[in-house]
């Protein structure tokens, strides 16, 4: 039924706006007449409930006579949600005003886009999109391997003064919770303290403010504040969806570019895998300085949680922790920061809540799941191919080699794509690990085992089994 109702909601609202705001909601649960969804903001829980809450219910009801209330939550914020898990939607054929336009041949201005992009004096001084975390800093951010690039540009780009942009855009990528957002504030917060005017925008911002422009036509005014604007910095792109959302973010990135403005955007994936992005879009995206921030080794999990400790010890001044302990979590916690610093909280609650000192046992028990249940399996990518390989009696030298015969090619191009969908690499890196492919090869395995266990479900099963024998 939730598939029909999402269906339905998608016949109802046209693509764009579905793409927008309801591509990501989910259905938790439904008990007693009420139907929780979840979606990944608390921005887009309270868009759709100021805006779509009724059509909701309505879309509901009809599927599902006994709902009688609809509750929206967000995804990942207190109790582990189980989420279901749906591709992104293509976007089919645009719709709407905009999409009208542009199929006239008419340009639509950059303008149209965010109309919430006030200049600092409308907006009580403040020249917001998103507004920027205190904490967020340069000075809160601990260097490291993985991140030292990545840093270092952030840096440079902040700083930089006078004519025309440094690297643009900047493009900054890397799996969750490994301090993109936390760079991103940082550029925002420097850049602000030199004078320059910054607005910072998480996608679903951007796309607020683009269906916002569609009612308001505040084309002209918009267009000049835009042009007051130093630098624009675009939080998890990856989320923009819809055909004529994504035109308009092409055409904002292109202005502001080719107007010497400095853009920094940061995303999950490198600009070459934003598949619901235009080619030129991507390719404008990939064509400045492109940093991936790597997974934290052990030496920066250790500097990032003392760094975190410190700050906490200085408003509790009673909250000691051994280096055993620290030294301990860091070891046991290597998904990311956002894990490093929920287990610092733990590990506070506890201490203030027993009124105990930490010991290494209660740190083991307060951290348990984030241990157990937060961290997925790493999988390995030489794991996948032996096993593919011994499930298809060739070796794994055969399947890194250049045979191009069917007993080779095929699992192959199965451990590919379960590299892809297993592991958090990029397609240029599994490329590489299969033997120096390029990118493109591995995308199109990708495509193709996907099409094919869409058409034949005993290879549907097969790559399912493999799959569940990689995880366990
Ligand atoms: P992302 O945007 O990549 O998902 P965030 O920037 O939100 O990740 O980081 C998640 C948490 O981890 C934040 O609280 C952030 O401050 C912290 N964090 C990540 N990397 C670092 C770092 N190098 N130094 C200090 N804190 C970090
Ligand atoms: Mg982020």
């Amino acid at each position: 039924a939730w598939a029909r109702v999402k269906r339905r909601l998608r016949a109802e609202l046209g693509e764009d706006v579905f793409a927008s705001w309801f591509a990501r909601l989910e259905l938790e649960a439904v008990s007693g007449g009420t139907a929780r969804l979840t979606v990944p903001t608390r921005f887009l829980k309270s868009w759709i409930e100021s805006h779509y809450l009724d059509r909701v219910l309505g879309t509901f009801k009809a599927e599902v006579e006994e709902i009688a209330r609809i509750e929206v939550g967000v995804r990942g914020s207190g109790a582990p949600v189980r989420t279901v898990a749906t591709g992104a939607p293509k976007a089919g054929p645009a719709s709407g005003p905009l999409a009208r336009l542009h199929a006239a041949g008419t340009p639509v201005p950059v303008a149209a886009v965010a109309p919430e992009l006030r200049p600092a004096t409308e907006a009580g001084g403040d020249l917001s999109g998103t507004p920027l975390d205190a904490r967020l800093t340069f000075a809160s951010f601990v260097i490291g391997r993985s991140n030292a690039l990545a840093h270092a540009a952030a840096e440079r780009v902040a700083a930089h003064q006078g004519e025309g942009a440094l690297y643009n855009p900047l493009y900054l990528h890397a799996g969750v919770g490994l301090g993109k957002t936390h760079l991103l504030h940082g550029i925002g917060h420097a850049a602000r303290e030199a004078g320059r005017r910054v607005i910072y925008l998480t996608a679903d911002r951007f796309m607020y403010g683009f269906v916002n422009a569609l009612k308001t036509q505040s084309a002209l005014a918009y267009k000049e504040r835009l042009r007051g604007i130093d630098l624009l910095i675009l939080d998890d792109v990856q989320f923009i969806q819809g055909k004529s959302i994504q035109a308009e973010f092409g055409h904002t990135i292109n202005a502001l570019i080719d107007a010497g403005r400095q853009v920094v955007v940061a995303s999950d994936r490198p600009p070459t895998e934003l598949e619901a992005l235009d080619e030129r879009v991507r390719s404008r995206l990939g064509g400045g300085l492109v940093v991936e921030i790597t997974s934290l080794d052990e030496a920066l999990r250790v500097s990032i949680l003392s760094a975190r400790l410190a700050a906490v010890r200085a408003s509790h001044p009673g909250f000691d922790v051994s280096p055993q302990v620290a030294s301990y979590v860091a070891r046991a916690i290597t998904a990311n920061g956002r894990d490093l610093e929920g287990a610092v909280n733990r590990l506070l609650a506890h201490a203030t809540l027993t009124g105990t000192a930490v010991t290494m046992e209660t740190a083991e028990a307060a951290i348990r799941d984030l241990v157990k249940n937060r961290e997925p399996k790493r999988i390995k990518i030489e794991d996948i191919q032996k096993l593919v390989a011994s499930r298809y009696n060739v070796s794994r030298s055969d399947i890194l080699s250049e045979r191009r015969t069917a007993a080779v090619v095929k699992p192959r191009q199965i451990a590919m794509y379960l590299s892809k969908v297993l592991t958090l690499r990029s397609l240029p890196e599994i490329g590489r690990r299969f033997g120096g492919r390029d990118h493109t090869t591995v995308l199109h395995a990708v495509r193709k085992i996907e099409k094919q266990i869409g058409e034949d479900s005993v290879l549907g099963d097969e790559v399912e089994l493999l799959k569940r024998m990689l995880q366990d």
